[in-house]
């Protein structure tokens, strides 16, 4: 019989890490993750699991002791709105994500590993082509010249570079994929680094009906938001193609903040007001383009918003009952 391949995941610990890896078992694979934690809210399915800080180099040279077929690389210090956007964890966020993909990246050069995926973000889009809420411009082409609006966005940008730097240098394939927006159960839902879909549901499981729920500014700004089954299956289509990327991993299905809650509500069956506060709120629009995913590798992204929520809306009403 075959060897099975092995793959390492950075960041398995993590919302996306943690579907990544049930995924990659699923489909076979012998798996080590690797993070800060274990994942918070069910085992992992790893085969092997090492706890430990990727910002230093002799740990990461221990998570990286064999020549893996392939390595996911998404540990970052990340966050929604609510911790990228304020200004005070900028230094963190760049030292802590760039470290790690220093480090990783290196270790992976000096054991020979070839292929290597890397999670970049929609955040390294210019904001001048998001201020249009209707009519937001996220084609990949469109990156530069760079201006994102959030340190988070620049790190993104400049690892981005530094793998495909290591493409041209020293023989590694990556595979970068910008994400848009991604969304599902077991992911952050109130420890201040939740996205506006988790957040949403929260705020909607935990209101009365004909009571309100808070939107931060006026709930017209736009975005689009992808359910992580799906983001899943991009990564794995990007990573066994020819195609190294950057490439859009999102949903082209663009709403309003206004609409999210509209949705989250009628899933909850809630008649809710909309009360608007001031809070950080990232660029006016922005959508997930995917004219060149579906040149490059014949699929895009097709489970629609509202079946997405579905599932996370339940999982987070289960969480916020568990907890009160
Ligand atoms: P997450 O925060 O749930 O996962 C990131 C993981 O990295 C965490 O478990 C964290 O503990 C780990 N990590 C952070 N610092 C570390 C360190 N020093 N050493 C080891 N592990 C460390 O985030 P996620 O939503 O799963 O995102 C995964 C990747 O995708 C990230 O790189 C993120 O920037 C990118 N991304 C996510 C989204 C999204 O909507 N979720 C959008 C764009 C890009």
């Amino acid at each position: 019989m075959a060897e099975r391949k092995r793959v390492l995941v950075c960041g398995a610990g993590g919302f996306i890490g943690h579907h990544l890896v049930r995924r990659l078992k699923a489909e076979g694979y012998w798996v080590r993750g690797t993070d800060l934690k274990f994942p918070e809210y069910s085992e992992t399915d790893a085969d092997d699991f090492v706890v430990g800080d990727l910002r230093d180099q002799a740990f990461v040279a221990r998570a990286v002791d064999q020549r893996f077929d392939e390595v996911y690389q998404l540990a970052a210090d990340m966050g929604g709105a609510g911790y990228i956007f304020t200004g005070e964890n900028d230094a963190d966020v760049m030292h802590n994500s760039a470290t790690i993909n220093l480090n990783v990246l290196d270790a992976c050069h000096k054991r020979n590993i070839k292929r290597i995926f890397y999670t970049s973000s929609a955040c390294m889009y210019p904001e001048h082509n998001q201020l249009d809420p209707d009519n937001p411009n996220c084609a990949e082409d469109s990156a530069y010249p760079a201006a994102p609006d959030s340190e988070y966005g620049w790190e993104k940008l400049f690892s981005e570079r530094l793998y495909l730097a290591y493409g041209r240098n020293h023989g590694i394939e990556p595979r970068v994929a910008r994400l848009h927006n991604i969304f599902g159960p077991e992911g952050s839902w109130r420890d201040g680094r939740e996205k506006a879909p988790a957040a949403i549901c929260r705020k909607v499981a935990t209101a009365q009906s004909g009571g309100e729920v808070e939107i931060w500014g006026d709930g017209l700004q736009t975005r689009s938001f992808l359910y992580v089954d799906e983001c899943v299956e991009g990564f794995l289509r990007l990573m066994h193609s020819d195609f190294q990327g950057p490439v859009n991993i999102g949903s082209d299905e663009m709403v309003t903040i206004n609409s999210l809650v509209d949705i989250v509500s009628s899933i909850a069956g809630k008649e809710l007001r909309k009360n608007h506060i001031p809070g950080p709120q990232g660029v006016r629009g922005r959508n997930s383009d995917n004219q060149l995913i579906a040149q490059k590798l014949g699929w895009q992204p097709s489970t629609s918003l509202a079946d997405g929520l579905k599932p996370t809306y339940d999982w987070i009403e289960k969480q916020v009952f568990a907890n009160s």
